[in-house]
C-alpha cells in the first residue's frame, strides 16, 4: 500500500467529482487533506468524510480564478497545517460550443478557472514549498489538451496551457526538490461527462481501446502515485489515464 502519512495536501475543486475522490484517496493513504471548493457546503461534507477516516481536514471556500481568494485559501491552509506537501489543481469547468458561436465570456471563464487558477495556486504555494525544499504539484489537465476536441476550443486550450505550465514549473522548481506533473484524464464517468449527448458518448467510446469510460477512482490512483515517494524521480510528465484513447 502507498503510504503518505504525515503529508499535508490541498485539493482544489475537492467538493465533488474527481476532486472528492482524490481528496479521499490521499487521506486513506495517510495524508491530512484540506478540501477547497467554490461551494463551501460540498467542501465541508468531504472534509467530514476525511475526519471520519482519522485524518485532519479543513474545508475552504475559494474561487481559484480569483487572486485574493487563492491567497486567502493558502493562508488558511498554512495556518492549520503549517507546510504544504501536495497541491492538486483539480478545479475546472466547461463552457462548450463551436468557436463560431463561442462567447468571449465563455472563453474567459474557462481559461480563468482552469488555467489562470493553476498559475495562481502554484505561485501561492511556491514560496512555502521552496523554503521546505520539497513539495509535489499535480495539475489535472485532460486528454483534450493533447488531442483537441470539437466544441471545446476554450477547454482544450486551457488544458494544453496547463500542460505547458506543468513542464515549465517542473524545470523552474526541480533544483528545489519540488516535482510538478500533470494527469490527463480521458472520458471519466462524472457530472462533466453526463452532459455529453448520446451521439458524442458513442463517438468517444468508439475511440477508447478499453471500450469504457474511466472512473474518478482511476484518476485518484494516478494522483496518489505521483504524490508518493514511488514517483520521486518523475517530474514534468503528463500521466494519461484514458483507457488507451491517446497513445
Ligand atoms: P466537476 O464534477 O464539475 O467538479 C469540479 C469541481 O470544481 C466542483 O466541485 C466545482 O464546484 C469546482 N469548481 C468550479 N469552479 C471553481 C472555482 N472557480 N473555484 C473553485 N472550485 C471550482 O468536474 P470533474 O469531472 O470532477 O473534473 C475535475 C477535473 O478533472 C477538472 O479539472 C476537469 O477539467 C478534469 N477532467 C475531467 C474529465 C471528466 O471526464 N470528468 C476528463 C478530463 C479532465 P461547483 O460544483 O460548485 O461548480
Amino acid at each position: 500500500m502507498i503510504d503518505i502519512a504525515n503529508k499535508s495536501a490541498l485539493v482544489t475543486g475537492g467538493g465533488r467529482g474527481i476532486g472528492r475522490d482524490i481528496a479521499l484517496k490521499l487521506a486513506k493513504a495517510g495524508a491530512d487533506v484540506a478540501v477547497s471548493d467554490i461551494d463551501l457546503e460540498t467542501a465541508q461534507k468531504v472534509a467530514s468524510e476525511i475526519e471520519a477516516l482519522g485524518r485532519r481536514s479543513l474545508p475552504i471556500k475559494a474561487d481559484v480564478s480569483n487572486s485574493d481568494s487563492v491567497t486567502e485559501m493558502v493562508t488558511a491552509f498554512t495556518e492549520k497545517f503549517e507546510k504544504i506537501d501536495v497541491l492538486v489543481n483539480n478545479a475546472g469547468i466547461t463552457r462548450d460550443g463551436l468557436i463560431m458561436r463561442m462567447k468571449e465570456e465563455d472563453w474567459d471563464a474557462v481559461l480563468n478557472v482552469n488555467l489562470k487558477s493553476c498559475f495562481l495556486c502554484c505561485k501561492a504555494v511556491s514560496r512555502t514549498m521552496m523554503k521546505a525544499r520539497e513539495g509535489v504539484i499535480i495539475n489535472i489537465a485532460s486528454v483534450v489538451g493533447l488531442m483537441g476536441n470539437i466544441g471545446q476550443a476554450n477547454y482544450s486550450a486551457s488544458k494544453a496551457g496547463m500542460i505547458g505550465l506543468t513542464k515549465t514549473l517542473a524545470r523552474e522548481f526541480a533544483s528545489r526538490g519540488i516535482r510538478v506533473n500533470a494527469v490527463a484524464p480521458g472520458f471519466i464517468q462524472s457530472a462533466m461527462t453526463d452532459k455529453l449527448s448520446d451521439q458524442d458518448r458513442e463517438r468517444f467510446l468508439a475511440g477508447i481501446p478499453l471500450g469504457r469510460l474511466g472512473t474518478a477512482d482511476a484518476i485518484a490512483n494516478g494522483v496518489l502515485y505521483l504524490a508518493s515517494p514511488l514517483a520521486d524521480y518523475v517530474t514534468g510528465q503528463v500521466l494519461t489515464i484514458d483507457g488507451g484513447l491517446v497513445m
